[in-house]
């Protein structure tokens, strides 16, 4: 990761020093123009501060940016030197209210450089298109050279910093937090979309530039709306669904179960004498715990099983499409896997100590035997734990057919 960082990084030197050799010398206009750029990427930046620090601080390995709005403008029209100067001015503000460490954000700046020059390069190769001047007769072709340019700029990105992450750059290089989500790859596309409008207006209309202040302060509340809706459904401490998650996940398999023939199933998983754990080795331990186990769950399920974290110490895993018997058998594999589980993790004076040997009460309840709703089907699931806490805990219970009928006279089921 580290050569491959240093020699991105001399790489991106020497090219962006022989872009600048070959650049002609700015004119008047350009400089005007870098001062508009400069002035809305400022109002920008400062006015999405807070909410870049609140994107900042979440789980998500890409971090998408929307100063592309600005960059790939100026890109496309000024001088190799005032791009460079553009990207200076909007990285150093970023710097002040970023945390990030210092050489991944000198990685991604001269990343971002790298991109911009790739694109002013492709942009002059494939066109001598004046945007100031444009040929009416060849729109089409001067669009697609665009979102080309556009691809490109953003490929370059995508690259240098997908390659990073996922030569160790993150903790878990799966494809989608190398490569950014779907949704933050939308983000991306619609930033260059209004980077090319930008650019033609910057030498067509430039007051009315401004206006993309407005469109990039909006799609930065949209960028974050969709980090919060997927943050509501998850528990923080643990990764997987919470309550409100898993309950809209397993509503989802209910009603395709009820339509079909296949079954379904819900485990309600509650570890055994969880306290003694915080009292004896602390609270921190306890929440190692309850990650390790989180993990294993999804480690010992099914892609298309649903697991959350219904209260303290007590997980629910949901199991589409099962068959007959398979849920007890599934259950009884939790137990052995968590039974099974070295945990590494500190002791109240914050000394190394690995917790093993945690047991499990697990209570089973399938559809439509058990329950013909999500409601009363964790009733009966959690009735079963009961039974196995009193029969002695680190067991499997499967909900009996009385208890499915307390849950459903109780609860607000129907047989
Ligand atoms: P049982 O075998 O009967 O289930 O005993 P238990 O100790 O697991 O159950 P009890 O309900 O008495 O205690 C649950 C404990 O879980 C109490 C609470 O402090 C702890 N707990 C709940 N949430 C968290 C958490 O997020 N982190 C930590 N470390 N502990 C938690
Ligand atoms: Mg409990
Ligand atoms: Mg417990």
């Amino acid at each position: 990761m580290v050569a491959f960082l240093i020699g991105w990084e001399i790489f991106a030197v020497i090219a962006l020093a022989a872009g600048m050799a070959t650049e002609v010398v700015p004119s008047n206009v350009d400089w005007l123009r870098l001062g508009v750029l400069a002035v809305c990427a400022t109002a920008q930046i400062q006015l999405t501060r807070r909410q870049e620090e609140r994107r900042r601080n979440r789980l998500s390995a890409v971090h998408i940016d929307l100063s592309g709005i600005w960059i790939f403008p100026a890109a496309l029209v000024l001088p190799l030197y005032l791009t460079l100067a553009l990207l200076a001015i909007v990285r150093l503000q970023r710097w002040f209210n970023s945390r990030r460490a210092p050489h991944k954000f000198l990685f991604t700046t001269l990343t971002w450089g790298l991109s911009a020059l790739a694109a002013q390069r492709l942009f002059r190769w494939l066109s001598q298109d004046d945007l100031a001047h444009l040929d009416h007769a060849n729109q089409l072709r001067l669009f697609l050279v665009l979102m080309l340019v556009g691809v490109s700029y953003a490929g370059v990105q995508i690259i240098g910093i997908g390659a990073l992450l996922a030569l160790g750059g993150t903790s878990n290089p799966t494809l989608r937090n190398v490569l950014g989500s779907k949704s933050d790859n939308l983000l991306d596309l619609s930033t260059i979309g209004l980077g090319t409008v930008g650019a033609i207006l910057l030498v067509n209309l430039l007051p009315a530039i401004t206006i993309l202040v407005l469109i990039s302060v909006v799609g930065n509340r949209l960028a974050e709306i969709n980090q919060l809706q997927s943050e509501a459904r998850t528990d923080a401490k643990t990764g997987v669904f919470n309550v409100r998650g898993w309950t809209e996940a397993a509503q989802r398999s209910m009603a395709r179960a009820s339509k079909g023939e296949h079954g379904l199933a819900v485990l309600m998983i509650d570890l055994d004498h969880f306290k003694w754990i915080n009292d004896t080795f602390g609270h921190p331990a306890g929440d190692d715990v309850l990650r390790m186990v989180a993990q294993q769950l999804d480690e010992v399920t099914r892609p298309g099983d649903v697991i959350g974290r219904f209260g303290g110490e007590e997980f629910v895993v949901l199991l589409p499409d099962i068959e007959d018997g398979a849920a007890q058998t599934t259950a009884e594999r939790i137990r052995v896997a968590v039974a099974d589980l070295h945990i590494p993790t500190t002791d109240k004076r914050g000394g190394p100590t690995t917790v093993t040997g945690r047991t499990t009460s697990i209570g089973v309840a399938v559809y439509p035997a058990h329950g013909s709703t999500i409601d009363t089907l964790l009733q009966a699931a959690d009735a079963a734990v009961y039974e196995a806490k009193e029969g002695g805990r680190n067991q499997v219970r499967v909900a009996t057919d009385q208890q499915a009928r307390g849950a459903a006279t109780d609860g607000h089921g129907t047989h």
